[in-house]
């Protein structure tokens, strides 16, 4: 596979970064994931706008215009004939010299940027939709400003450990008596035809899926609350789903064991995918 590092398309395998990379040595860096499909990238523009939110918020100039940014995601697709997968992009704070807690002068010390490729076929017709994933709830101990896309991402690799370990899927996290998110997506659940979800704040990352998942979701008239919900209302819902960049719109059919409604995916969170799919494309570039 072909990759982009710092201005050059390269073959995988002879794409380096410093050891002293503040990525590397410090998690110092923000990162998106944007879905590719039928060749072309879903809401390029969201996951650019975020970016700009990212890096100014770490303090960090943006190395890149969003129009050199597209260009650099179609070069990719095309090099590497993506029809449906994903593009990971990261940008870090760069390689100073040496190991220091203190930010380096970004004169001198440019920013690392790094885009790869990740071909899946059959994205979009995801088998794993049809059945629905289970869910376990694990205490939300991240840091106070998830609302920032940084590439720390530890915790949610080791509630992902702790969900595959208790045979489950995924894991919601709960802070104070409430669900914050998934480990990789935002958390809904649905009673009667009303869609739940929590508000945003610095609490939660703010997914260019959900945007326009409830914007679609109001579009045809079902109605939205962004509020708080606790894992009991969670289990006694009818229904309960989670969005992300790759995995769309996917049903959570248990919790901690207990079947959410049926134990199948009910009716609202399968017609939020496939309005999902079909209208996002109509504005993929
Ligand atoms: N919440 C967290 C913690 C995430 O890591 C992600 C995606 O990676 C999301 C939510 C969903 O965001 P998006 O829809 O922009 O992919």
């Amino acid at each position: 596979r072909t990759v982009y590092v710092n201005g050059e398309y390269l073959p995988e395998t002879e794409a380096k970064v410093s050891i002293f990379d503040r990525g590397f040595l410090m998690a110092d860096g923000v990162y998106e994931v944007t879905s590719v499909l039928g060749g072309k990238l879903i809401d390029f523009d969201g996951h650019a706008v975020r970016l700009e939110r990212s890096l100014r918020a770490l303090e960090m100039a943006s190395p890149v215009t969003k129009d050199a940014l597209l260009e650099i995601h179609r070069e990719l697709v095309r090099l590497n004939g993506i029809d449906e997968g994903m593009i990971y992009l990261q940008i870090t704070r760069g390689a100073p010299g040496d190991r220091d807690f203190a930010f380096p002068d970004p004169g001198r010390t440019p920013a690392t940027v790094v885009l790869f490729t990740q071909n899946k076929p059959g994205l979009a017709n995801n088998p794993v939709a049809k059945k629905g994933i289970k869910i376990i709830s694990i205490d939300d101990i991240r840091w106070g400003r998830r609302d920032i896309k940084t590439v720390q991402l530890l915790y949610p690799s080791m509630g992902k450990m702790m969900a595959k370990k208790a045979g489950a899927d995924d894991a919601w996290m709960v802070e104070d008596g409430f669900v914050t998110e998934g480990t990789s997506n935002n958390a809904y659940i649905v009673k009667g035809n009303k869609i739940i979800t929590r508000g945003l704040s610095h609490d939660i990352l703010h997914g260019i899926t959900r945007a326009a998942v409830l914007r679609f979701a109001r579009e045809a008239q079902m109605e939205v609350e962004e509020r708080n919900f606790t894992l009991e209302e969670a289990r006694e819902a009818d229904e309960a789903f989670v969005t992300s960049a790759s995995t769309f719109v996917m049903p959570v059919v248990e919790i901690d064991s207990a079947r959410i409604g049926t134990g199948a995916p009910g009716r609202v969170a399968p017609r939020l995918r496939e309005i999902y799919l079909e209208e996002s494309l109509k504005t993929a570039i």
